[in-house]
């Protein structure tokens, strides 16, 4: 698809992204049920049962700013999702880029690269991706005397607790203090020069997180991550700027609240409690006044920062597994993305 350059820069982009149907869907012949028929549609083709037991197929038309089909990469996908906002953070701005979706259908991909396999490729995740052009940015003739240094943190939020992955997932404490300023104590942040700095936080805080997980998707899936890339003042060490890149929990498992085991049900009460807490936050961002429910669960709590002020910018990329048998989740997926941005 010929895509133009994205004009202006919106306060809420919301995306999707289509993965392609992969080896095992393909060799169970699953029916791929998703088509994007131009870069701002995505129809889901629902089956369904007339009242005579005849099939047909309903389809569920939805439109975002972006629509990305099967045959998009990582770098399409970045370039009108979260390379925007690296502006935003040398403006002064906090931007944070959501990926959200189901487990499996693609949010690590886009985010991180692709961790899979031997080659763990993750210079064309959205988070390197971002980086790379923070040191273009910081390299240019404008920025160069501005004297701004680059920093990096990688955690993680599990059933609401907070974790390090820079630094053997120590488990973090949240504090708000009086002027409603909320702090993750100890965070390490750890400098950054160029982009392989980067690389190599990225690889560790990955490895961190998926260790001692038997199936790749146990833990990471009820997880959410939280890559940032921190722009301060060399002198002062004073913020300027913040870039949020978050690979969200699975959404499914919000619905593990009648699950038979207990801690299942928590962590899913809690995952769902996020979510919905994360959506409206973002809708308060457009608009003024709105009520920021962001104490209500620790992922929005540690962003409250990039939910506040005039300069906060967000996207979310809503990640689609075409299968039939993901319909269901598909289409939560698409109607949450849809009320992100919704009047
Ligand atoms: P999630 O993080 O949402 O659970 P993953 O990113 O781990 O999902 O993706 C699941 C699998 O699908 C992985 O093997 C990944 O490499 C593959 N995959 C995801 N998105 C794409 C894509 N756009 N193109 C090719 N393979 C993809
Ligand atoms: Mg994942």
């Amino acid at each position: 698809i010929m895509m133009n350059d994205p004009v202006q820069v919106q306060q809420i982009c919301v995306a999707v992204r289509k993965r392609p149907l992969n080896k095992k869907e393909n060799i169970r012949k699953e029916v791929d049920v998703v088509t994007v028929p131009n870069k701002e549609l995505t129809v889901v083709h629902e089956p369904k049962l007339k009242v005579d037991l005849t099939k047909y197929l309903e389809n569920q038309v939805f439109r975002f700013d972006y629509a990305f089909d099967e045959s998009s990469d990582n770098e399409l996908v970045y370039k009108f999702t979260a390379k925007p906002l690296v502006q935003t953070v040398f403006e002064g701005g906090m931007a944070t880029c959501f990926a959200y979706g189901q487990t499996g259908s693609g949010k690590t991909h886009t985010m991180g690269g692709d961790f899979q396999g031997k080659s763990q490729d993750c210079t064309k995740g959205i988070y390197a991706l971002a980086a790379n052009d923070v040191f273009k940015i910081l390299n240019s003739a404008k920025y160069r005397s501005e004297d701004l240094i680059v920093a990096s943190s990688f955690f993680e939020i599990y059933s609401g607790k907070v974790f390090d992955l820079l630094n053997n997932k120590a488990k973090l404490r949240v504090l708000e203090d009086g002027k409603q300023q909320v702090q993750v104590v100890g965070l390490q942040e750890n400098l950054v020069e160029c982009v392989e700095d980067v690389l190599r936080l990225i690889q560790h805080g990955n490895s961190v997180r998926t260790s001692g997980q038997t199936s790749a998707n146990q833990h990471s899936s009820r997880s959410h991550a939280v890559f940032q890339i921190i722009l301060r003042k060399r002198m002062t060490g004073r913020l300027h700027g913040k870039f949020s890149l978050i690979d969200l929990a699975g959404n499914e498992r919000g619905a593990d609240t009648s699950s038979a085991n207990r801690q299942t049900r928590m962590e899913g009460a809690e995952i769902n409690k996020s979510l919905l807490a994360l959506k409206e936050c973002i809708r308060a961002l457009g608009h003024k006044g709105a009520h920021l429910p962001f104490r209500a669960s620790k992922l929005t709590q540690v962003l409250r920062d990039s939910f506040i002020g005039e300069n906060s910018r967000t996207c979310m990329i809503a990640m689609i597994s075409p299968g039939l048998s993901s319909c269901e989740h598909s289409l939560n997926t698409l109607r949450y993305a849809d009320r992100v941005k919704e009047l």
